[in-house]
């Protein structure tokens, strides 16, 4: 559904017709440039060849250093995406089940889907503040279960999780010896301080990309940190396929990483404050939801069916993500706010209008 509303969203622009986007999750900024600089400064001074599989060194001892971490357990990949199909596709190639607490971003699904893993879902509820219910997550656990994946912060939510949550997941998860997957694409720009994975104990595996938190969305770079065990299959796997991210990219990525706190303080202050117009936009309607405690999303219950709604706003010039895209949610939806202010003032009104 999310890809199949983006394809109509560039016919209708085709034609003509002004859409506003609130269906991708693709900030509006631009990468700051001195990171575009970064990479072309790379670029001229020959950093065009072929690299390690496993990332460039300055770029992991730059990352080991921030997780506390050694550079034996950092891979660099093309997206956090990519990070994510190869453990995916390492862990359950040869059978095994993987849980997921939903709503998810649509990709774990797809991506479990293709290496033909058996999926289990746990539903989640915007009753409870979209909190994991453990017990639930627990009975979906046996001797088969090979990976649970978390996405904190979430998307479609923006919910951050209650770290006793997570601890108590954590717990679970380490009684069976079970992996969890942190994908914290969000964290460094998220409102509320997410306390990462590997500040937990247990063998987890964090991943995290460099799209959000820089707008380098199209540069296609993120990372894992795990077991150097893993760590090596990955880089086996890297070889055989993508080669090496391009060095130029994992030069600027350091340069990235020496701006990170006024780049991350930036990009965190414009979505805090479209998250707060967003909510007072929508708080005289009927539509529910949880106050995002991280960029981009908000994800309402509209107690209509969101796959017709989402066509039908798309009529009034505004493009959304019905919640069938995250799981079982047909009442859901999900409003992106990577727009410039006056546009998304123009589509939460047109929202509004339809929720009154
Ligand atoms: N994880 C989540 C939760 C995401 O929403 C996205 C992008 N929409 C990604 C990972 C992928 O990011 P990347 O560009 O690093 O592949």
């Amino acid at each position: 559904m999310l890809y199949e509303i983006n394809e109509k969203v560039i016919t209708l622009r085709r034609e003509g017709k002004s859409i506003i986007n609130f269906n991708v999750g693709d900030p509006d900024q631009a990468t700051p440039p001195a990171i575009v600089q970064a990479a072309y400064d790379a670029m001229v001074a020959g950093q065009t060849k072929y690299g390690s599989s496993a990332g460039a060194m300055p770029l992991r001892e730059r990352l080991a250093e921030r997780y506390a971490v050694e550079p034996a357990n950092v891979i660099v990949t093309p997206g956090s995406k990519w990070a994510i199909y190869s453990i995916i596709h390492l862990l359950l190639r040869d059978g095994g089940n993987l849980v997921i607490p939903s709503p998810h971003w649509s990709s774990y699904e797809l991506i479990a889907r293709e290496v033909g893993a058996e999926l289990r879902l746990l539903k989640g509820d915007l009753d409870s503040h979209w909190a994991i219910d453990v017990e639930g997550l627990q009975s979906l656990l046996d001797d088969e279960t090979r990976l649970i994946i978390l996405n904190n912060p979430n998307n479609p939510t923006s919910k951050v999780l209650d770290r006793r949550n997570v601890q108590a997941l954590v717990d679970v998860a380490n009684e069976r010896q079970i992996p969890i997957l942190s994908d914290e694409t969000y964290a460094d720009i998220s409102f509320t301080p997410v306390k990462n994975i590997l500040e937990y104990t247990g063998n987890h595996i964090f991943v995290n990309s460099f799209s959000k938190t820089f707008a380098m969305t199209g540069w296609r770079i993120g990372f894992a940190i795990l077991d150097r065990a893993l760590v090596e299959k990955l880089v086996a796997f890297n070889q055989i396929s993508i080669s090496n991210v391009p060095l130029f990219l994992q030069a600027a990525a350091v340069k990235a990483l020496d701006l990170m706190d006024d780049i991350a303080h930036t990009m965190r202050e414009i979505y805090r404050r479209r998250a707060e117009l967003a909510c007072s936009l929508l708080a005289d309607t009927k539509l529910q939801f949880t106050k995002p405690d991280a960029p981009f999303y908000l994800f309402p219950r509209c107690d209509v069916d969101a796959e017709e709604l989402a066509f039908d706003l798309l009529d009034r010039g505004v493009a959304v993500v019905p919640g069938t895209a995250f799981g079982d949610y047909n009442t859901y939806f999900r409003i992106s706010l990577t727009n410039p202010d006056d546009a998304i003032q123009r589509g939460l009104e047109t929202i509004a209008a339809a929720f009154k």
